[in-house]
């Protein structure tokens, strides 16, 4: 299938224009041959979490970004539930605790990443050090300026020492944000995850994206790319996240470890 994941890379030093990118893009595929090789790769995305698991030598770091109402959560069931949990974490990050914050803003954050063999998905991040805390101003400019420059050390070193970054920012329109908010009013069963703070936060709309536009544009690297993912179509988001994540790791060259016995020898009775 003609799947170009490149497009959707954010270069490193440029500064994406979020309003121009197509929320909306499906990259001219169709959803039900979409729907169809998913499936192909999340069969593929499971043989090579069992290889890094066999091999123990590598690790993966997914960190997922989004609006309220971006699709974190439903992109995390559909394209790492199908995986053997005991390979995969999903680590969530909230607003910091008491103790956290008597800390470096990165110190829950080391201590949550992935070690050797196993994959971690972050829902929300270190990435909110520069977004809600920028938005809010919830410490002075010249703290968070800072941070840029921080984090990608502290992706340098994580990834100096063996785990693989890759980092997602599902985008959505405000517009479609408002249907999903009229969603989840609509459904008991879906109340839980509207909170009446999502409007203040989504009032500043405007503040996020340029918030969001100058931590893409500042921390994509090569060995720490961002991608901005059209998210409002759900099978084109699958398809895409799963497939980076497939390349990335087939990018590892991994191989199952030889065995420290003779297999030949071996007899079964
Ligand atoms: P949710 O993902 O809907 O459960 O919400 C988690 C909340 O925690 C969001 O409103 C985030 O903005 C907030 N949050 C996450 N990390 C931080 C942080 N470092 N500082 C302040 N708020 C944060
Ligand atoms: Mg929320």
């Amino acid at each position: 299938m003609n799947l170009d994941t490149d497009r959707h890379r954010v270069l490193p030093g440029i500064v994406p224009d979020l309003d121009a990118i197509p929320a909306d893009d499906t990259g001219g595929l169709e959803k039900s041959a979409a729907r169809k090789e998913l499936r192909r790769l999340l069969a593929r995305l499971d043989e090579l979490q069992v290889m890094m698991y066999a091999q123990g030598k590598h690790s993966l770091l997914v960190v997922l970004q989004a609006m309220d109402a971006g699709g974190k959560d439903s992109t995390i069931r559909a394209v790492f539930g199908p995986l053997n949990p005991q390979g995969v974490q999903v680590t969530g990050f909230k607003a910091p605790s008491s103790l956290e914050l008597k800390h470096d803003y990165l110190w829950r954050v080391h201590d949550q990443c992935p070690p050797r063999g196993t994959i971690r998905v972050f829902n929300r991040s270190h990435y909110e050090d520069v977004l809600v805390v920028r938005v809010k101003s919830l410490v002075p400019e010249e703290r968070w300026r800072r941070r840029y420059e921080q984090i990608n050390d502290f992706e340098r070193l994580v990834h100096d020492e063996g785990t693989t970054i890759v980092k997602l920012y599902l985008h959505i329109t405000k517009d479609y944000q408002l249907e999903r908010f009229r969603r989840r009013l609509a459904r008991p069963d879906k109340h839980w995850k509207f909170n009446p703070n999502d409007l203040v936060e989504r009032a500043r709309w405007g503040d996020y994206r340029s918030a969001f536009e100058e931590a893409l544009g500042r921390c994509s690297k090569m060995h720490a790319p961002w991608y901005v993912i059209p998210a409002e179509r759900r099978w084109y988001r699958n398809l895409l996240v799963t497939r980076i994540l497939v390349d990335t790791l087939e990018g590892l060259n991994m191989s199952y470890p030889k065995p420290d016995f003779d297999v030949e020898q071996i007899v079964l009775e």
